[in-house]
């Protein structure tokens, strides 16, 4: 992969390497980045739905990109992909500029969209050679042979797209955006409604693309795969409220968190989220997390309940989802009215 001549302006921690801009970090060699804009901004009928948002993603990283339904995930990527044309912003995906060199980006960059978008009505290998037909492969078979066996597909080669499980569809469509060779992926929730093996084996597979100098993008709602990323960023209303690793995010959120157990704790949750400094109130299993930033408020906030019979509560640290609903409810313009369903049980 080279760029010759594409280099971005040098700040922070970027340096130059080769054509691109690179992320160095201390005592690591330089690394070039994948994904590199800056300001990226796309209004609809005046509203701002992606608003000022930069991303650096270096080769071979995976970053998991999350947020509520809406918050502006899908436009993004498609920013990313030249199918859009951001309103404002620049930058570039694999040392290719955003705005002028779109076609190029898009000849390097493998989209899967959220929705199965091939033919139900033909086979795995019949999808397979109509996307290498459109790409205008040289040797169709031997792509199409080499991606079937890439992605596991080969003994149901023939079966129709439209009789394959969810998981299977899944794989196929990751299959058809890997056809070209791209050196970047950019997966818009791959895997909602999928079940939870198959998920486990599409996330198998994106590690190894990884392993093999692939740079993924993946929108998901899911912690499980949030914690399976390198890094993470966090989108709510377009803006960008969080990144870094699963462990910078949540020490920068500075949360205290206290865990309640025992009887009927979902009574609580009501007169819990009213509390002043209460940010997020959700269920994990049979426990209740209540979590804010000021830790005095937060106890303020339980100690009536601390004395109560059948509760036991504790002090726990905090996870990605306790950080999450807590940033959408600190931010200005809070979205926490309309949250995703995933959300629906916290604050
Ligand atoms: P996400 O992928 O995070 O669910 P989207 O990027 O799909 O979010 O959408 C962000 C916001 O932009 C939503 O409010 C959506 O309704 C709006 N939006 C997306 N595409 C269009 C469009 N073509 N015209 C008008 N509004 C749009």
């Amino acid at each position: 992969m080279s760029a010759p001549g594409r280099q971005g302006p040098q700040r922070g921690p970027f340096v130059a390497l080769g054509g691109y801009r690179s992320a160095q970090h201390e005592g690591t060699p330089a690394t070039a980045l994948a994904i590199d804009v800056r300001g990226l901004t796309k209004r609809y009928a005046g509203r701002a739905v992606v608003d000022d948002v930069s991303l650096q993603v270096a080769e071979g990283r995976i970053c998991g990109f999350l947020g509520p339904n809406g918050s502006g995930k899908t436009t993004t990527i498609r920013m990313l992909c030249g199918l859009l044309i951001p309103d404002a912003g620049e930058g570039s995906c694999l040392g290719f500029d955003l705005k002028r060199e779109r076609d190029a980006i898009r000849r390097e960059v493998g989209y899967m969209t959220q929705k199965f978008g091939l033919y139900e009505d033909l086979s795995i290998r019949e999808n397979l050679d109509f996307i290498a037909r459109l790409y205008e492969l040289a040797d169709r078979r031997a792509a199409v042979d080499r991606t079937l066996e890439r992605l596991g597909l080969g003994a149901r080669r023939d079966q129709l797209a439209g009789t394959l499980s969810g998981g299977w569809k899944q794989r196929l469509a990751l299959a058809a955006c890997l056809m070209h060779d791209p050196k970047l992926l950019l997966l818009d929730e791959p895997t909602a409604g999928v079940d939870p093996k198959a998920r486990r084996d599409f996330w198998d597979e994106i590690h190894a693309l990884a392993r093999d100098g692939i740079t993924v993008l993946v929108s998901t709602h899911y912690m499980d795969e949030a914690e399976r990323c390198h890094e993470l960023v966090y989108i709510a209303n377009g803006k960008v409220l969080a990144r870094g690793t699963e462990q910078q995010i949540i020490a920068q959120a500075g949360l205290a968190v206290w865990s309640v157990q025992g009887r009927d704790v979902a009574r609580l949750v009501e007169s819990l989220k009213q509390a002043p400094g209460v940010l997020s109130v959700a269920a994990f299993g049979n426990a209740l997390h209540v979590a804010g930033r000021d830790a005095a408020q937060v106890e303020q906030a339980i100690a009536p309940y601390r004395a109560q019979a059948g509760l036991s509560w504790s002090q726990a640290p905090a996870n990605l989802e306790d950080v999450f609903i807590s940033l959408i409810a600190a931010a200005p313009d809070s979205v926490a009215t309309k949250r995703a369903p995933q959300d629906a049980a916290a604050r």
